[in-house]
């Protein structure tokens, strides 16, 4: 199936709350522009550099969304043009955040990844540390960081209920924080996860194919 018959599948299928984030990380241009002429304007990249080559190489009317782990120092080069970061994992993060997006005189939207995985590959925050964050930050907001909601991945597992129960833990969260976005989900997972509540999928190989 081509690339355009699988978004075409997996968006027909999506709750109207629910949006799609194509995760396109070690993909060619041309699957990206597939995508795009397909109606596609959300781009999930993993890799700073990887996003910097394809946002200008693509149309400017793509919103890139960093959605990996990010280190501080490369925050200035997606400071420009990133439309959402997922993978906010520190305060230390937010603040850098915040001083480049002063720079180029923008608020750029964030999400605070939330462990939620038994591995410990996995990077993200625990529920105490990002209430701290979220307290810290409406008593002295960032003015050019605003956090617009909260991402977690399951565990890779064939275990339906571990991964439902994990998710919905981040939804139980995630209500109370009155924040707007769950990032939750991806080509294994999306499914449970909107079960759970989430509002933003990343999906990558159930679009693009298999990465090497
Ligand atoms: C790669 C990746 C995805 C998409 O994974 P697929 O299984 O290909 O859908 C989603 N979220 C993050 C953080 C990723 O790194």
């Amino acid at each position: 199936m081509s690339i355009s018959k699988r978004l075409q599948a997996t968006l027909s299928e999506l709750p109207n709350h629910v949006t799609l984030v194509a995760v396109s990380k070690t993909k060619p241009i041309t699957a990206l522009q597939e995508a795009y002429d397909a109606g596609q304007r959300i781009f999930g990249e993993n890799r700073v550099q990887e996003m910097v080559e394809k946002y200008h190489e693509l149309p400017k009317d793509i919103s890139w969304h960093l959605i990996g782990h990010l280190q501080k120092n490369k925050v200035k080069y997606i400071a420009p043009f990133v439309s959402l970061i997922h993978g906010i994992d520190s305060y230390e993060t937010l603040l850098e955040v915040d001083k480049q997006a002063k720079k180029h005189n923008r608020t750029i939207a964030c999400l605070l990844q939330i462990k939620i995985a038994t591995e410990d590959s996995k990077f993200g925050l625990n529920f105490e540390t990002a209430k701290e964050i979220l307290a810290n930050i409406q008593r002295s907001p960032l003015k050019n960081v605003y956090i617009k909601g909260l991402m977690g991945m399951a565990t890779f597992t064939e275990n339906k209920q571990q991964i439902q129960k994990e998710f919905s833990k981040l939804h139980t969260f995630f209500k109370t924080s009155e924040l707007e976005v769950l990032s939750m989900g991806m080509s294994g997972d999306y499914k449970i996860a909107i079960e759970e509540g989430s509002s933003m999928i990343r999906v990558g190989s159930a679009i693009f194919g298999s990465r090497q």
